[in-house]
């Protein structure tokens, strides 16, 4: 058995007027923000289903269903908290992490730094181990009827303790 994985995640949400826009933990300035039954931070649910898709365990719809009120309008740092503790248990910590934001919504690009901070705070990661790029859609989704942020999450995990 080797001593690195690496897990993939992916989250899309709507964006709707008078959400806050809370992405990577940061609230950016716009008009819009992800809807959904937690706080809608996409960045964050598509790191949370990589951490604990290379730990090997369930993804963040089962782990912390939307159906639980527990979860209603929850702090999504709290979901990405609980999973890198599940991650650890089964023995397993992040090494670095990539993510792609594309979205019709906010720039990502005068939010980079700050958003690479709080991932590499969240993490227990240099900001050198945390990378992020904003895409635009295209307007693909505005075609649709809507607007979207859509976000893919790599993360790399070692092992941790004799095996790593
Ligand atoms: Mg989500």
């Amino acid at each position: 058995m080797i001593g690195i994985r690496v897990g993939l995640g992916f989250d899309v949400h709507r964006l709707e007027e008078g959400r806050p826009c809370v992405l990577g933990g940061v609230e950016l300035p716009h008009p819009t923000g992800p809807a959904g039954h937690s706080d809608g931070d996409a960045v964050l649910h598509a790191i949370t289903d990589a951490v604990t898709g290379a730990a090997g365990l369930d993804d963040i719809g089962s782990l912390f269903p939307d159906d639980d009120p527990r979860w209603e309008g929850a702090d999504s740092r709290a979901m990405l908290r609980a999973a890198m503790e599940l991650a650890a248990d089964a023995g397993w910590r992040p090494g670095n992490v990539d993510v792609v934001i594309a979205t019709e919504g906010p720039k990502i690009k005068p939010h980079r730094t700050a958003i690479r901070a709080s991932l590499a705070e969240l993490l227990g990661l240099d900001v050198d181990d945390v990378n992020v790029k904003g895409k635009s859609l295209e307007g693909m989704t505005e075609l649709a009827g809507g607007r979207a942020v859509t976000v893919h999450a790599v993360c790399l995990m070692t092992r941790v303790g004799p095996e790593g």
